[in-house]
């Protein structure tokens, strides 16, 4: 059977670790890191990630601060608020919570940021940077941030000890925010990566193959455990609810793994919920000591 990987401990080791170098900061340089939450209209999840960002920030010693903009606020006046908060150097980090309304057009919005302050990982010019860096490690001196999911989904590999150098990986799904960024990160760490999507042919025997199984495809139980090799380490990143009348509430959390079966072929495997779900606002206080760091630096 294999191993389960803790992504709520491992978080939470990742907190502890980015609260003591917040105090370090602070007390090598006075800057207090501090992190700036947007948050347009009132999508109810949005609003629950808002609040486990503001709780996280203030276990590790961040400042948080929560701009909440009505749903019809214009694109000039967010664009604006995004404008003072480049300025400001109290602020280090900048996230603006995704789903934006439809009237506001995202990318724009994301190109605002300042990519010193664009602890989500999303700018382009991160994107680019990290692409053409030439060791993973190089990402802190160059000022690079990392989009925190799939820098979530390598941290709970290396910290479980799976070696990623010369390993087949498979990753299955290409979204900007999860498939893509996690392919790259791999291949920084000399894996040899394979990128799945829903045009792939003969998905299960690729994933056969694979040493290092990533799933972000959002569909439950999508990749058979029988597809899963022997001794194989599985992250599984979807995040489905699914029907089930012994459930207390009728549904309950899935991934895009079928857990139970893969887990009597994998080495290591990710449950969900309690895996990937944790770590991304891990990476996100890592991302904004880093912020930090780098304000610090070149102030
Ligand atoms: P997405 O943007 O919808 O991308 C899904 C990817 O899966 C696409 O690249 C798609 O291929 C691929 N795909 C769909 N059907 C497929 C099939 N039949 N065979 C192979 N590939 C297929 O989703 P996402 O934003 O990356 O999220 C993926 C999952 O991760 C969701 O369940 C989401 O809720 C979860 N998630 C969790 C966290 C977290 O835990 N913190 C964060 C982000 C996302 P095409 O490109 O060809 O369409």
């Amino acid at each position: 059977m294999a191993e389960l990987i803790d992504g709520k401990r491992i978080a939470e080791q990742i907190k502890e670790e980015v609260k003591a170098g917040i105090l370090e900061l602070k007390t090598r340089t006075g800057v207090q890191a501090g992190l700036t939450v947007i948050l347009v209209g009132e999508d109810p999840a949005s609003q629950v990630y808002v609040r486990n960002k503001g709780i996280a920030c203030e276990k590790c010693g961040i400042v948080s601060v929560e701009h909440k903009l009505p749903a019809d606020t214009s694109q000039e006046k967010l664009m604006k608020l995004i404008a003072e908060l480049n300025a400001d150097p109290n602020v280090h980090g900048i996230l603006c919570q995704l789903p934006l309304p439809k009237h506001i057009d995202e990318n724009a919005v994301l190109l605002a940021i300042s990519s010193s302050k664009d602890v989500d990982g999303f700018h382009p010019m991160n994107v680019g940077k990290f692409t053409t860096l030439k060791k993973f490690s190089d990402m802190e001196s160059a000022g690079v941030f990392l989009p925190c999911t799939a820098f979530g989904c390598i941290e709970l590999l290396e910290r479980s000890g799976v070696r990623l150098e010369g390993a087949d990986a498979v990753v299955i799904g290409r979204s900007n925010i999860v498939g893509k960024p996690v392919s790259m990160m791999l291949m920084a760490k000399n894996a040899t990566v394979t990128i799945c999507h829903s045009r792939t042919k003969n998905l299960a025997e690729v994933v056969r193959r694979a040493d290092v199984v990533v799933a972000a495809i959002g569909s439950p139980e999508f990749v058979k455990g029988e597809w899963i090799k022997k001794g194989a380490a599985v992250i599984d990143v979807g995040v489905n609810r699914i029907e089930d009348a012994s459930a207390p509430k009728g549904t309950r959390l899935v991934g895009d793994v079928e857990f139970k079966a893969a887990s009597e072929n994998a080495s290591c495997i990710t449950p969900v919920p309690g895996g990937v779900g944790p770590m991304t606002i891990a990476m996100l206080m890592q991302n904004t000591l880093m912020a930090a760091r780098w304000f610090a630096k070149n102030k």
